[in-house]
């Protein structure tokens, strides 16, 4: 079987810390692969190497840096179909999905290649008689990156793209369930001659991600994972003196007014709900309907329901691929199974899944309110709610008294609703008739409450800002000005 290491100093490491993990192909349900973790000595090794390639990478010209950030481009945009074909193997998601996956990544690699723009800084002159001031923005050192499951591709490059582009070193700590696209990104990031070293990648569990965590040497934490985890990353990696940037899960809510357009709702709502087979942070996993909308609303979504081809990714029939373990499949039909019982409508069950792989088809639960599981906890599969209210105040209290606040969207012919909404929730992304508000690379990605821990969002000009430290420099040059003492605070005036 095959075997997944880590690429430490620009080579692949097998590792020898005895300990593995399964790497599934979850469309058939069998262990495809066998993912190595790191020991404590190995990550040592790799922040060695970080530490080492750091000091010279920090001193690279802008030049330099953006001319192989523009090679980095090419090499992903070439290896498209490789790394979509690698995630699909490992996720599961559909080919189409994959590629969508890779294309997002890539616009973050296309975004670091203006760093020289970037790190320009500001510069004040003649702040006061023949004194100057300017900004220096200095790369943090050594960041390490720990990401989910559920963007093998996408998330390392929001995180890797800036960093590395700012004169960092990175390692990267990938899911442990879908391993590999990060070995050919490190191979690529070779390839475009980004010196050994200044990306490393670590596989592992909880023993890999507390090394780095705790590591004096390590400078920053980027994580994105779910909040328990986010949590615990943020306190922990604070608490050892480290920047860091934890964002975590979600339950994303899409309002539909009853001036909407149902029809386009409804696709809105199976695409956004389904899409990935809900594995997405930025899933819509509750649908709410106001007013006399609701009956038409669930009923478009139900008659759409059976149009969604599940199958395997590889098969270009598909539509939505399986969960990413049995474990996680088990837990998502656990929630509609118990939706009846806790008072709510099951309209489309679709829990009985294929016998092999761990699929599961879209369901559909009507009536759901607060203090329900199906409602109260981030599902992460394809089971889209329905909550129903009755005003526009109504739905927005809703998503405000929820402990998320990544996405949202809102369905409505009205522009005025719509500025009030924008203004109104406490949700970090919003879309107006747009399901997926993922932001494009150029703005920065990041939910509020306890979608976010810390206070920098990821990728964009936020990320720029993680990745580096502000100097001020404050200048005076001799000019023919006679001897004088003053005593006072430097003043402007
Ligand atoms: P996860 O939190 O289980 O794992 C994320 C990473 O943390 C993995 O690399 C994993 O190895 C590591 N990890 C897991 N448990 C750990 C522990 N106890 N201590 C230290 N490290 C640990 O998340 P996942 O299941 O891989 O991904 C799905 C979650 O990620 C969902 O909650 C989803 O909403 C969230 N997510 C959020 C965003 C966002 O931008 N906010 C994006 C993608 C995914």
């Amino acid at each position: 079987m095959k075997t997944v290491g880590h690429w430490i100093q620009g080579k692949p490491v097998v590792g020898g810390s005895g300990r593995v993990g399964p790497v599934y192909n979850p469309a058939r349900g069998v262990p495809a692969a066998e993912v190595v973790f790191a020991s404590p000595a190995e990550v040592e090794d790799a922040v060695k190497s970080a530490v080492g390639a750091a000091e010279g990478w920090r001193m690279s010209s802008l030049s330099q840096r953006s001319g192989m950030l523009f090679r980095l481009r090419e090499l992903i945009d070439a290896h498209r179909e490789d790394l979509a074909a690698i995630i699909t193997a490992e996720h599961g998601k559909v080919r189409s999905d994959a590629l969508g996956e890779v294309a997002r990544g890539l616009e973050c690699v296309e975004f670091a290649c203006g760093i020289p723009h970037l790190l320009k800084g500001a510069h004040s002159s003649e702040v006061s008689r023949g004194v100057d001031v300017h900004t220096l923005l200095q790369p943090v050192g050594v960041v390490a990156g720990i990401t989910p499951f559920n963007f093998p591709v996408m998330v390392p490059l929001w995180m890797m793209a800036n960093a590395i582009a700012c004169g960092n070193a990175f390692i990267l700590k990938p899911s442990e369930k879908d391993p590999s696209a990060s070995l050919l990104l490190a191979e690529l990031v070779q390839r475009a001659g980004i010196p050994d070293g200044v990306l490393n990648v670590v596989q592992g569990d909880v023993e890999a991600v507390t090394t780095l965590l705790t590591h004096p040497d390590v400078d920053a934490i980027s994580f994105v994972g779910s909040t328990p985890v986010a949590r615990h990353i943020y306190e922990t990696g604070t608490a050892a003196g480290k920047r860091v940037q934890a964002l975590g899960g979600a339950k994303n809510h899409m309002v539909v007014l009853p001036d909407a357009d149902v029809d386009a709702a409804a696709d809105a709502a199976i695409s956004a709900g389904y899409g990935s087979a809900g594995e997405r942070c930025m899933a819509i996993s509750v649908v709410v309907a106001v007013g006399a909308v609701a009956d038409p609303l669930v009923e478009a979504i139900a008659a759409r329901i059976p149009k969604v081809v599940v199958g395997p990714g590889d098969d270009e029939a598909s539509m939505m691929g399986p969960l990413i373990t049995a474990q996680h499949r088990d837990r998502v039909r656990s929630y509609v199974e118990a939706a009846a019982g806790e008072g709510a409508r099951v309209v489309v069950d679709g829990t009985s899944g294929r016998s092999e792989g761990f699929f599961l088809g879209c369901s559909l639960v009507d009536d759901v309110r607060p203090g329900m599981r199906v409602y109260d906890d981030e599902i992460f599969g394809p089971v889209l709610s329905v909550a129903r209210v009755d005003t526009y105040d109504e739905a927005v209290a809703l998503i405000n008294a929820n402990p998320y606040g990544n996405g949202v969207a809102l369905f409505t012919r009205d522009g005025g609703a719509a500025r009030r909404f924008e203004r109104d929730v406490e949700v970090g992304m919003i879309g107006i008739n747009v399901p997926i508000p993922v932001p494009v690379a150029w703005h920065s990605f990041g939910g509020w409450k306890a979608s976010l821990f810390g206070d920098a969002p990821i990728y964009g000009p936020e990320g720029i800002r993680f990745y580096t430290r502000p100097k001020v420099v404050t200048s005076r040059w001799a000019d023919a000005t006679p001897s004088q003492l003053d005593l006072g605070f430097p003043t402007t005036r």
